[in-house]
């Protein structure tokens, strides 16, 4: 870094730090990512289009070459944007024996649906699923006991 821009990010308070957003999913390991971003208003209108509940700040930290040193990110949840995902996850249930599927809002929907499914057809077996935005289908295993 020459003399003047090594000024100038001293005067920006930007010592040796380069800082970008990203937008994303989630936490885990597997999450989508979208960015970078210069700004953290940037990133988290984007993340609020997509629907994603996390931004993700990443620091660099630069030696006075400007060569990355160490890498910091960090997570913010966005707020109101969590709730809004939970009610996105809907439940499915599927007969394993005949095919015949529903979907619901609420477990015990699913599991009054199920009871009668079970009950009309014999030795029929339900199974639930969860769907959340994003995410897919994933299999509640063992829900009927
Ligand atoms: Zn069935």
């Amino acid at each position: 870094m020459g003399i003047l821009s090594r000024l100038r990010s001293l005067a920006m308070g930007m010592d040796y730090k380069e800082t970008f957003w990203m937008a994303c999913d989630s936490t885990e390991q597997l999450r989508a990512e979208y960015g970078p971003f210069h700004t953290r208003v940037e990133a988290e209108a984007e993340a609020r289009r997509l629907g994603f509940s996390y931004l993700l700040r990443y620091e660099h930290m630069l030696d006075e070459n400007e060569e990355i040193q160490e890498v910091r990110c960090i997570f913010l949840e966005l707020p109101g944007t969590v709730t809004a995902e939970v009610a996105l996850i809907s439940l499915h249930t599927r007969c394993a024996t005949c095919g015949v599927s529903a979907t619901h809002d609420k477990a015990w929907q699913a599991e009054v649906w199920a009871d009668i499914h079970e009950f009309e057809n014999s030795r029929h077996r339900v199974r639930l699923f969860e769907h959340a935005r994003g995410k897919g289908l994933k299999e509640i295993a063992g829900w009927r006991g």
